[in-house]
């Protein structure tokens, strides 16, 4: 439909479904100098800015007025024909940001919010066509979401690549991850590239399928899929100095030969499923959450389902009312904040205002982006000088505590014997924090639902034996452990010019200069390689894109004749330190959390980038040649 032809009426309730504070600074780039300034001058502002708060925290006869004037300037559009408005520059811009999320954005963020935004429509972050990019090609490990990036960004430059997928489609995580309840739970309107619209999603958090159809149309899209070997594993890589090669070693028994590999992996990729006596005995099916066995009907089934963490607390509410009885053995509880809005379909208005108004649903990214990024880094500080360090570990993160705590309690009112076991004792944050809409803690008041808390330490035939010897009987067992996050790049051998291989050269200890790069394994790139999680908030889809235009910088020295490029020791050693140092003084590293996959089996964080993603972004944006050996 031709946005002319709509009546006042339509526009008026379609403005009762969206996001005021980026309806706001849509109508900025679409009303008269007057509006305009009426809009960034007058008292109708956002009054603060929370990750998943969509209207600012406005008051009900704010936001009524506000939808008044955006009405005006809307109809006003619609009347001058609908047209494309030209990109504000300069201190507006600044203004609407401020106006969005009620503060000042730091002037550091402006420019990687610019990036992001690309209001100009313009995609900075993607390479020229290299010269000389025709003579080196790359191959790739994996087709996840990591792995699509780089392919694209390859084929935009005109490097040769070929992508290596050991599943038979695109997607990774989203591919592998099939299980009930599976979706995202950073805003899907932030979670996907900055170079694709994002105006599409019907979920604000989309679910699996979903998620894996978007990778699948951005892969066809940018004709990835032409360069996928699917269905076929990487065994390893092997350096070779006199052709400054790699030879890609696949489990076809065949050799790929480039002059750069990218891995792209992912971090939560191969299962973890404890090695638990009984295992082979027990008469039922059993399966881990990312192998979901799709044919095994659960009506009616008595089901264990062992851990839940981010994906157990997904899963017992998606099957709880199917199954006859379910058992959560889950050995620790977690920290949840309260999501009102987890499940909520993206409504017709705000499909509209995502679709049709110019820029509304890129203000609607920066307001999911802003506040959700760096924002936890203070709360996961250790305060040294904190008493209670067991509890909490500072003054700020003892308030998280506080609130997660009351929310926590007020979902399973009524039942106290619930909140000894679903109130975490460790500090706030230190483990990845979930988000409920209270359907997790509200399955767990179920008749059919009982959350044992406690490990496990053996399978029989019929069930499982907890860790303090009660056997819960199970028809069906569902492993919901995780993944093994800390062996990077396994179960692969990476044997670069030493002759070492990269998983026996870090031992229990990966490391990667910026998370990308090590010395001694020339033109070897890793996406969401070591260090580069985020537990502080953000999207990993954002760390990625930096790391990709990292790789791209790397990727154009060499093109310009280069043979090999890779970190000095000292650059690599230097940001080893930094991190650990910083990442020694986070919740995340407490002492007093028993099981994380944050930590190693010594305690030691890896896995995370302890950095604001603006100072990330920064020392991504190009590499510095000061920290490259280049031959
Ligand atoms: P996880 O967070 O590592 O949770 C694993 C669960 O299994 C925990 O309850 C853990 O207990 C338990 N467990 C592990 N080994 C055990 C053992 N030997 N005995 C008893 N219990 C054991 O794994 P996940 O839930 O699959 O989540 C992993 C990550 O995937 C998340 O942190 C997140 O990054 C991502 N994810 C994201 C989403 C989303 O965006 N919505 C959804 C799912 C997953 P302990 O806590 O005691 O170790």
């Amino acid at each position: 439909m031709d946005q002319t032809d709509l009546t006042d009426e339509q526009l008026a309730a379609h403005l009762e479904d969206v996001s005021v504070p980026a309806l706001l600074a849509s109508c900025v780039h679409l009303g008269t100098p007057e509006q305009r300034r009426t809009i960034l001058d007058g008292p109708l502002r956002p009054a603060g800015a929370m990750l998943n708060e969509y209207q600012g925290y406005m008051a009900p006869e704010d936001l009524a007025a506000a939808r008044a004037l955006a009405l005006e300037v809307v109809t006003g559009w619609r009347a001058r024909g609908c047209p494309t408005p030209s990109p504000l520059t300069g201190p507006e811009l600044e203004e609407v940001m401020a106006l969005v999320v009620a503060q000042e954005v730091g002037a550091e963020y402006v420019p990687m919010v610019l990036e992001e935004l690309a209001l100009d429509g313009a995609d900075t972050r993607a390479p020229e066509p290299v010269p000389g990019a025709a003579d080196l090609p790359v191959v790739v490990i994996g087709a996840g979401m990591s792995g699509l990036l780089a392919a694209v960004r390859l084929g935009e430059a005109g490097y040769p690549y070929v992508v290596v997928e050991k599943n038979a489609g695109v997607g990774g995580t989203w591919f592998e991850n099939t299980y009930p309840g599976a979706r995202v739970d950073v805003g899907s309107h932030f979670y996907c590239y900055s170079f694709e619209p994002s105006d599409h999603w019907t979920e604000y958090f989309a679910q699996q399928p979903e998620l894996l159809a978007y990778f699948e149309r951005v892969a066809t899209d940018h004709g990835v899929l032409d360069h996928v070997r699917f269905g076929t594993e990487v065994l390893g890589a092997t350096w070779d100095d006199a052709t400054s090669t790699w030879a890609v070693h696949l489990d076809d028994g065949s050799t790929l030969t480039a002059r750069a590999v990218i891995s792209a992996v992912g971090l939560l990729s191969r299962p973890h499923v404890p090695d638990l006596p009984g295992a082979e005995e027990f008469a039922g099916p059993a399966f881990h959450t990312a192998r979901w066995d799709h044919d095994v009907d659960l009506a009616g089934k008595d089901v264990v389902m062992i851990g839940a963490g981010a994906t157990g607390f997904q899963v017992a509410p998606a099957i709880a009312e199917t199954v006859g009885s379910l058992t959560v053995i889950q050995r620790t509880a977690q920290w949840m904040f309260p999501n009102p809005g987890y499940h909520d379909p993206v409504g017709p208005g705000a499909r509209w205002a995502l679709e049709h108004l110019p820029f509304y649903a890129r203000w609607f990214r920066f307001l999911i982006m802003f506040p959700g990024t760096d924002t936890g880094l203070v709360a996961a500080q250790v305060d040294p000088a904190w008493e209670d360090q067991e509890h909490s570990v500072s003054e700020i993160n003892d308030l998280v505590r506080t609130m997660f705590t009351e929310w926590i309690v007020s979902q399973v009112d009524g039942r106290p014997d619930l909140v000894d076991k679903v109130v975490p004792t460790y500090p706030p944050t230190g483990k990845r924090t979930l988000q409920d809409n209270g359907s997790w803690l509200r399955t767990l008041t179920r008749d059919n639902v009982e959350l044992v808390r406690s490990g496990v330490s053996r399978l029989t035939p019929s069930g499982v034996v907890d860790s303090d010897g009660v056997e819960h009987p199970a028809d069906v067992v569902i492993w919901a452990t995780g993944f093994r996050a800390n062996d990077y790049l396994a179960p692969m051998r990476v044997v670069g010019r030493s002759g070492a291989d990269l998983r026996d050269t870090w031992g229990t200890r990966p490391r990667a200069h910026l998370g990308v790069t090590v010395p001694d394994f020339p033109n070897f790139f890793m996406l969401y390689g070591p260090g580069t999680n985020l537990a502080s908030g953000g999207s990993i889809i954002l760390a990625t894109e930096c790391e990709t235009s990292y790789v791209m910088g790397c990727l154009a020295l060499l093109a310009e004749g280069r043979a090999s490029v890779e970190p000095t020791r000292a650059a690599y050693d230097a940001w080893y330190e930094k991190c650990q140092a910083e990442l020694r003084m986070t919740v995340w590293a407490s002492p007093h959390i028993e099981h994380n996959y944050y930590t190693n089996d010594d305690g030691e964080v890896h896995v995370l980038n302890p950095f604001r993603i603006v100072d990330y972004w920064a020392w991504t944006r190009r590499p510095d040649p000061a920290d490259l050996v280049l031959r």
